[in-house]
């Protein structure tokens, strides 16, 4: 499915070597990745294009090489201010001339920036599509020379797509204002209802399609059966040491609570959802990307603009509604391709929960597409095999072998004889009558002695204490699995309380063997309690990020912005000490050697002469 053909026609290698020049100059890199040219070299001969490549498979490139080869402007279309506020610094920092139209901006630096456009001072003008089909606004682009149109987040513009936008379906009329511009429409993901809603609604019937994989070989899927959530996601934040991460969570009530607790158990974090004033949300927003936050816990609405390349962890407190939401949402770890985990805490329950908001949510139009992808969503957390296999196959990226980097390869499901244990919390759900949930349940069969257990006489149950060998959280997962093979049924509609069904006699009369999983609690992790990518001089690594935290904040500016962590990385292992030599290092540019290379420099010889 790789449309990777190395070999490039003669008539375009001197567009070849124009784009290689400006990859090195401004961006610091030697050479494409894949996919990168097949498409850009689209957008250089006027073709119009749609991309489907992974987060962190570097889209960006594929739109800001051509700007910098072709004359006249290229046009970003984006869904979200902070993506262009946050790309244009980026762009500024490697020495291109970038800027962004919003809302956000006075009507005088508005003024200011189209008049530098009028005059061919930019190169890339980023815009949210409602400013894009302003007509007053078009009808001074028509004035300009216009090179490319670049649609990010393309998937926005269809109804197929999980996160439909009104604006960006519109988007199809730049067709007809520019019809002879090339347009390139850039996303991470969609399905194949989704790729061809795209070129119809955008009006590019006949554009190139590339369709990149979507592994993200760096990200390491895990899943965990949730019982204690907020217990749970601090014990594995606690694992990440210092490490950035985002934890998602169903709802902004959950948010707000989940955010206080780690807060409360000194993690410096912070909530974020559509609830809160926008001033707090890009404050929230701007001290994650600087780190003075090591954690964001947010609703789905924290994301698509973060830009963020060293977020090593992304965590799911609750299932998301749709593969392509999880796949998009674990995606945003990970981007600088260093190894980035992810962790879905999972509890069936949840899916009742769900699928009861998009009954009563979504227009008839949508209930079924909605149904049918939380569906796949619920079938990826309950797959007993390689969850990145699962993953890849629902967009049909089809893989034949396990992948050895998510926690079924890593740690396979062991399953043991559960009958006595199943017999266990069946029998003593029966001599509760039916009127408890699953906690009251555990703590009979754990023998504590709490005043409703007293009061009711409980301890005088035979189930009383019959549990007493095994943890809360153990019961609380076998519990789950129950309910999942079927023995168990929860009442939504009366408490959440547990009943037996009838498949529950033949195990509780002893007539029927039952296997299940033995209960996992953890993510299996390596020991470091510091993240260190492979293969380079950590010694030296820590006092170039060092570095970097103090240039960051005497600029004000994110550190990933400065450097990602892979160029300091690459720093390492190279140890320049010339300019030339620097100018090796990857990401490394020409404005990027003038603004930091002597800061750099120095401390390696420092730290070479002190060895
Ligand atoms: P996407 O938009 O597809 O999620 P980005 O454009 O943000 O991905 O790129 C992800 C990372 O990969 C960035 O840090 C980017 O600088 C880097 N990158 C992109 N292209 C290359 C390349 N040809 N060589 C090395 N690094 C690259
Ligand atoms: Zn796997």
């Amino acid at each position: 499915m790789h449309a990777a053909s190395t070999a490039i026609p003669e008539i375009n290698t001197a567009l070849y070597k124009q784009a290689l020049n400006v990859l090195k100059q401004s961006f610091g890199y030697d050479s494409f990745r894949e996919g990168q040219w097949e498409v850009l070299e689209q957008a250089l001969i006027g073709n119009d294009s749609l991309i489907l490549l992974p987060t962190g498979g570097g889209k960006s490139l594929c739109y800001q090489v051509p700007a910098l080869v072709l004359d006249g402007l290229t046009l970003v279309i984006s869904p979200l201010i902070s993506l262009m506020q946050d790309q244009v610094q980026q762009l500024k920092e490697q020495g291109v001339s970038a800027a962004y139209l919003n809302s956000s901006l006075t009507p005088e630096v508005a003024a200011a920036t189209i008049a530098k456009l009028k005059s061919g001072e930019i190169d890339l003008l980023y815009l949210a599509p409602e400013r894009a089909l302003q007509p007053y606004f078009l009808n001074q682009l028509r004035q300009l020379n216009i090179s490319l149109i670049a649609i990010d987040e393309a998937h926005c513009v269809s109804h197929w797509g999980h996160d439909f936008r009104q604006d960006y379906r519109n988007l199809g009329q730049l067709k007809h204002v520019f019809p002879d511009v090339p347009m390139m429409a850039l996303t991470a993901t969609a399905d194949l209802a989704t790729q061809q809603d795209i070129q119809y609604q955008l009006n590019m019937p006949d554009a190139f399609v590339y369709k990149g994989g979507f592994d993200r070989p760096n990200i390491k899927y895990n899943l965990l059966r949730k019982y204690k959530g907020y217990e749970q996601v601090l014990a594995f934040v606690r694992q990440q040491g210092n490490n950035s991460g985002i934890v998602y969570c169903g709802s902004r009530k959950k948010v707000d609570e989940l955010s206080a607790k780690l807060r409360m158990a000194g993690i410096r974090c912070d909530a974020y959802h559509a609830g809160r004033e926008s001033e707090m949300r890009e404050l929230v927003q701007n001290q994650f990307l600087k780190d003075k936050l090591q954690v964001v816990v947010a609703t789905v609405a924290f994301g698509m603009g973060i830009n963020k390349s060293n977020v090593r962890f992304v965590v799911h407190h609750d299932v998301p509604r749709s593969v392509e939401a999880f796949y998009q949402e674990t995606g945003r770890a990970g981007r600088d391709g260093l190894p980035a985990e992810a962790l879905l805490l999972y509890d069936e329950r949840d899916g009742a929960r769900i699928k009861k908001w998009i009954a009563d949510g979504s227009s008839p139009e949508r209930f079924a597409v909605e149904m049918q992808k939380f569906e796949a969503m619920e079938a990826f957390a309950e797959a007993q095999t390689c969850r990145r296999q699962v993953l890849l196959n629902y967009f049909a990226d089809y893989r034949d072998t396990p992948c050895g980097n998510c926690d079924i390869c890593l740690d396979p499901p062991k399953m043991f004889d559960a009958s006595v244990d199943a017999q266990k919390v069946l029998s003593c759900i029966y001599r509760l009558k039916l009127d408890t949930g699953a906690q009251h349940v555990i703590d009979v069969l754990r023998g504590l002695k709490h005043k409703r257990i007293l009061e009711h006489g409980h301890d005088r149950l035979s189930t009383y204490g019959i549990g007493k060998s095994q943890s809360e959280n153990y019961w609380h997962n076998i519990i789950q699995q129950l309910i999942h093979v079927g023995l168990i049924r929860i009442d939504m509609t009366r408490n959440g309380i547990l009943c037996l069904t009838s498949s529950a006699r033949g195990v509780l009369k002893g007539e029927r063997r039952l296997e299940l999983a033995v209960p996992k609690f953890s993510v299996t992790q390596s020991k470091k309690d510091k993240y260190v990518p492979s293969n380079v001089d950590s010694k030296l690594f820590e006092k170039l990020k060092a570095l970097r935290k103090r240039i960051s904040e005497e600029v004000d500016m994110p550190a990933f912005i400065i450097f990602s962590d892979a160029s300091l990385a690459d720093m390492t292992r190279i140890q320049p000490t010339t300019p030339s030599a620097f100018l090796s290092v990857t990401g490394v540019g020409e404005k990027k050697l003038e603004s930091y290379g002597d800061a750099f420099i120095s401390l390696i010889k420092e730290y070479q002469a002190s060895r």
